[in-house]
Parts: structure tokens; sequence; C-alpha cells
């Protein structure tokens, strides 16, 4: 039995939208994925890594396209502190020296670092309908990047 999450962050990985909004986001998604096991709201003081789990592949320069999974992997260490979480600090990329934070790099799968999130467990469809993304968004307040996480 695998386990499946479609997961919502904010484009801006230290937004969290007030609770009034988050909370009719959450009434939102209940009604867009009856079948789904759990909707569930997460929220944080420091900013978390958000991952698609088995649905990972690589990372890429948003740039140049060039493969930086192994560089990505050793800024991952660098940029976390157990206390404050990532500090997503800016790095110049080693292929074409574009400097970003870990969370603008292009994920294959996406994934993304976020203090607020907004997910559905076993949601029982395979993609989120990209109308109700757009309406989330109207609701959160915020453009939203959807994680497909797998385990
Ligand atoms: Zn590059």
């Amino acid at each position: 039995m695998s386990d499946n999450w479609i997961t919502l962050i904010p484009d801006d990985p230290r937004f969290v939208p007030d609770s009034a909004r988050q909370h009719r986001a959450r009434d939102r998604l209940v009604t867009a994925l009856p079948a789904a096991d759990e909707i569930e709201i997460d929220t944080s003081e420091a900013v978390q890594f958000m991952d698609c789990g088995g649905n990972f592949e690589r990372v890429l320069c948003p740039a140049c396209r060039s493969d930086l999974t192994d560089w990505w992997s050793d800024r991952m260490d660098d940029d976390y502190d157990a206390t404050g979480g990532f500090a997503l600090a800016t790095y110049a990329t080693p292929c074409c020296a574009k400097v970003l934070t870990l969370h603008d790099l292009v994920y294959e799968w996406p994934q993304g670092f976020a203090r607020f999130s907004l997910s559905a467990f076993n949601p029982r469809v395979a993609a989120l309908d990209e109308r109700l993304r757009q309406e989330l968004e109207a609701i959160l307040g915020t453009k939203l990047r959807v994680i497909l996480r797998h385990l």
C-alpha cells in the first residue's frame, strides 16, 4: 500500500496566509476532494523542505538547465540549521553563476520550501485541477506551487 499527497505551498516560501484564508482554503479542498483520507494545514516558524518523495528525479539550473543534483544535495546541508530550519541563503550555481536560493531551482518533480502548506492525503486523484488551483490561489492570496508526493 503506497501513500500519495497533493501539497500546495506559496510561491514565496516565507509567506503564511492569515488563518481565515487558511480555513477557507481547507474547506474548499475538503469539498473538492471528498474521497481524500485527510485535508491538512501545516504552519511552522521555520522554513521547511517539502519533498516529492519517490517522485524525485533530479534538480536543474533554471538558467541553463545543467543537472545540479549533486551540488544541490551539498547546499541542502549548508542551508539547514536544526533550530532555524532552512535559511534560503543565496548561492551562485557552479554551471553559469546564476545567483539564487534553493527554492528557485527547477525540481523534477516539483518540490519547494514553505512555512505554510495545504495537503490532501491520499486524494484519489492523480493531479490537482487547474481551475481548483486558481481558486485556491485567490482564496489564499498567493500563487501556489503544487507538489505531488509519493511514498
Ligand atoms: Zn546554470
